[in-house]
């Protein structure tokens, strides 16, 4: 009996080395477009058990917009990710009208975030320094200003334009950007960027920019980043198996793959010779003997959210058929949404959390479109797809 449960634990699918890698690109060529295989299936599925449990998934959501429960303290510097995950999740269940109050006063709570200087938003108010110091204490970080501009954006805020300076916002923007082309989450206004370089900041630089009517090649008088450097650092990170890290020749790892797939489509320069062998990579991220779950790493176990992460890649890349949808949605509803508490884990048998919970949903609506009456979605901005519509109708 050990010897079998040994036997069907290893996974030679996940197994990937340069050799299995050079093998793979000789026989299928640099050149092809998808080199699809499905995962085989090797586990029963739990059909009779499969289906979303919409009501307490609202219910989870508007839960904790209501009152975060106290184990979120150590986050509250994070408070902007947090409602950002709620309030798209409400959004891909078509329930935004189940927001604990109106629309305006959460629009209004986003905005007390806003930065005495206008450069952009702070991760929660309890950081404000009012005065003088506040320039230095109080800087706008590139996270938050994310967060606070797609929830806007999802809760269809006309006045984006009149109560935001872009002007402002970009030019901090660009002043968080360093001569290698990666971004630091903050600048200090004398010292410049400050902080680690991580391939997360550059995501969010570019969905900044595009959020505030950037196109790929702008030429208006708004400051913007170096978009060519931006370019060059994302394709120096992608790693011999296809996959991106966090510096160059670092482990592939599908979060920061997402980062830099989304920067380069939201800059229109995700090109063949960069997604090829990546495809290939994303595709071995599924994970045949953890019901069809992907992981983020090879050799790591499956985590709800790099359903998420790996999927939104390869939609952008325009072959998310090559993964097994029935699979992951098995993974997804019959092992990591929780039945009584609404909200989807990390992992089998964990409590569920606000991340998770939103990329569970946005995996199904990825994969399962129509499916689950849940409302389609935007895999380059991580949002429900309306607010990208809300977006493009902005006149800035
Ligand atoms: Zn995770």
């Amino acid at each position: 009996m050990m010897n079998n449960i040994n036997a069907t634990k290893y996974n030679p699918i996940n197994n990937t080395t340069k050799v299995q890698f050079e093998r793979t690109s000789a026989i299928i060529g640099s050149n092809v477009d998808v080199p699809a295989r499905r995962v085989p299936r090797d586990k029963p599925f739990l059909l009779s058990r499969m289906s979303l449990k919409r009501e307490k998934h609202i219910k989870y959501f508007t839960r904790h917009l209501e009152l975060f429960p106290s184990h979120y303290i150590p986050y509250d510097s994070s408070l902007t990710s947090l409602v950002y995950f709620c309030i798209c999740g409400l959004g891909l269940l078509g329930a935004l009208d189940y927001l604990p109050g109106d629309r305006a006063k959460w629009i209004d709570w986003v905005y007390s975030n806003l930065v005495d200087t206008g450069e952009g938003f702070r991760g929660s108010e309890s950081h404000k320094v009012k005065g003088e110091y506040g320039p230095l204490h109080d800087p706008a970080n590139l996270s938050s200003t994310f967060f606070c501009l797609a929830i806007l954006a999802v809760l269809e805020d006309e006045d984006m334009p009149v109560r935001l300076d872009r002007q402002k916002i970009m030019a901090y923007v660009k002043q968080c950007q360093r001569p290698d082309g990666s971004f630091a989450s903050v600048s200090h206004p004398i010292k410049g960027p400050m902080g680690e370089s991580d391939l997360r900041h550059t995501y969010v630089a570019t969905g900044i920019r595009y959020m505030l009517g950037l196109g790929p090649d702008s030429s208006t008088q708004t400051p913007d980043i170096d978009a060519g450097k931006t370019i060059d650092y994302i394709r120096s990170l992608q790693t011999y198996d296809g996959g991106l890290g966090n510096m160059p020749d670092n482990e592939s790892h599908a979060g920061l793959t997402f980062c830099g797939v989304g920067s380069l489509y939201l800059l229109n320069r995700l090109d063949n010779k960069f997604s090829n062998p990546l495809i290939q990579w994303l595709s071995k991220r599924q994970h045949p003997n953890e019901y069809g779950g992907f992981n983020g790493r090879c050799n790591k176990d499956a985590d709800t959210c790099y359903s998420g992460w790996t999927q939104t890649c390869l939609d952008m890349l325009n072959c998310l058929d090559i993964i097994d949808p029935d699979m992951n949605e098995d993974y997804l509803l019959n092992h990591t949404q929780h039945n009584l508490l609404g909200g989807f884990s990390k992992c089998e048998g964990n409590y569920p959390d606000p991340l998770h919970s939103f990329f569970g949903l946005a995996s199904l609506a990825l994969t399962r479109p129509g499916k689950h009456n849940l409302q389609p979605f935007n895999s380059p901005l991580c949002v429900p797809a309306s607010a990208v519509d809300h977006l493009s109708r902005l006149k800035w």
